[in-house]
């Protein structure tokens, strides 16, 4: 039998019952196997997952499966172990974080607060660069704030650029010195996992209470709940029961409050209401002093040129840039060997290949320049006829597909214009694409040639 057809015929099923939404969060992370022919195993990244899903969509699941073929006999699900291949979309990083996020729960109290926070991700071990110097100083400042003088603060950026790292920073430094207070940091997952608990055991009153009673609410990666009514509605009200009451809220995301898509237009206007900073990708010379700064807490001798080649070749986000160094040092460690450049060469390969093959919004301005033959120049110039507007859409609409630069970000690159142009950009391309066999023609080409 092909377990995977099968999976993927009760996938489908299940989304279209489900909806996109529900099925993103809790499905598509599971993977399947089939042992001894007759038993289906599924598997979850992580315990919060399996927990989830084997309570609330377990006889969904079963029934789904059961529809399709009579051969499966056993249904079982388990946590994903080590020796489980990889088919699973997320990467191993990501399940790493999975697992880290796990460890946010809910707490009234410091004590069990200081538990599922990381002891490492402190104001002390954060390197500050150009690139995040002003998201720095915004968390030092309202970890240091007794008035909640900004209200809410909104740090936001790319993956692995640092933003969990301040939120455990804050929150270490007012365990430290305010212990009287009360402090509660959470994912928005978790925060919707805990509303829609509350929900189906009735018991949304203690909810309310709960998180309307602390100094600092926390919410991490707030983009979880985009798309997501009544979690939303739920956190508008916290939100503005705490604020009211001159708590400090903390928020983080992977954009700006408007260009949260999916999220109400009145939360965006009030988390943009405060402090808003966000951390840009990091430049040579911080992800070396990283680097250094990490390496000074092993007890293990890097030599200066392989953390140099490491900051110059890893440039992705710091998550895999500590990820690189751990590797080699683990290698060193275990083959009893030095460190030197080539093993490292050696051993980061495929790190390397892949942030080597990582396309800019320049190379793309140059190939979409080339294609219709107009000037690289123009990408920023304000020329507004349609030969050029349109070829410059078509960069835009590229750059957001295949860079992980923010709206700003790419605006920035295209003559400093605005994040709502490029928005404009993206969707007048993709309506053009559904509509103009040519057109999506010349788009592919030129992924194509690009990527
Ligand atoms: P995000 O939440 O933005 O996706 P994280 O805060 O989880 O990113 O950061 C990923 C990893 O990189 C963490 O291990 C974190 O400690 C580390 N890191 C990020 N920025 C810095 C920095 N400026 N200095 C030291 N470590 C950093
Ligand atoms: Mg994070």
């Amino acid at each position: 039998m092909d377990v995977f057809a099968l999976w993927r015929s009760v996938c489908s099923k299940l989304s279209s019952e489900y909806g996109e939404d529900v099925f993103k969060s809790w499905i598509s992370p599971l993977s399947v196997e089939l042992r001894h022919g007759t038993i289906l195993s599924i598997i979850a990244p992580n315990k919060f997952l399996l927990d989830w899903v084997s309570n609330n969509y377990a006889s969904d699941i079963k029934d789904a499966v059961n529809s399709e073929t009579s051969e499966i006999e056993e249904i079982e699900f388990r946590l994903k172990s080590e020796n489980d291949s990889d088919n699973y979309k997320q990467s191993e990083l990501d399940i790493q974080s999975d697992l880290n996020d796990q460890n946010s729960v809910v707490s009234s109290f410091n004590a069990e607060l200081a538990g599922m926070l990381d002891p490492r991700l402190t104001f002390e071990n954060f390197v500050v660069g150009k690139s995040n110097e002003f998201a720095y100083a915004a968390a030092m400042r309202v970890a240091e704030s007794d008035t909640a003088e900004f209200n809410p603060l909104f740090i936001y950026g790319g993956v692995g650029l640092g933003k969990t790292h301040l939120l455990n920073a804050i929150a270490w430094h007012i365990i430290h010195t305010k212990p009287d207070r009360k402090v509660i940091y959470l994912s928005a997952e978790k925060f919707m996992y805990e509303f829609i608990k509350a929900v189906r055991f009735k018991n949304t009153m203690d909810f309310k209470e709960q998180f309307r009673s602390v100094d600092v609410l926390m919410i991490d990666d707030i983009q979880f709940i985009c798309g997501k009514e009544s979690t939303q509605e739920e956190f508008f009200h916290t939100f503005n029961a705490l604020v009211d009451k001159n708590r400090q809220v903390i928020i983080s995301a992977d954009s700006s409050p408007s260009d949260l898509d999916g999220m109400e237009e009145r939360m965006k206007s009030r988390l943009g209401w405060g402090l808003v900073a966000d951390v840009h990708p990091t430049n040579y010379e911080l992800r070396l002093g990283i680097l250094q700064h990490k390496a000074s807490t092993l007890d293990y001798q890097v030599p200066k040129r392989v953390l140099e080649f490491i900051a110059q070749k890893v440039t992705s986000n710091v998550r895999e840039l500590e990820g690189a160094l751990n590797r080699v040092v683990a290698k060193a460690m275990l083959t009893h060997k030095e460190i030197t450049l080539e093993m490292t060469t050696d051993i980061l390969s495929d790190i390397i290949r892949a942030n080597d093959r990582k396309v800019t919004v320049e190379d793309i301005q140059k190939k979409v320049a080339e294609h219709f033959s107009i000037r690289i120049s123009d990408m920023y110039s304000d020329k507004r006829s349609k030969n050029i507007a349109r070829p410059r859409q078509i960069a835009m609409y590229l750059s957001k597909k295949l860079t992980t630069l923010s709206l700003p970000d790419i605006g920035r690159k295209f003559g400093g214009r605005d994040h709502t142009t490029v928005i404009h950009a993206v969707k007048k391309v993709e309506e053009l694409i559904s509509t103009d066999i040519s057109f999506d023609e010349d788009i592919k080409i030129l992924t194509k040639a690009i990527s």
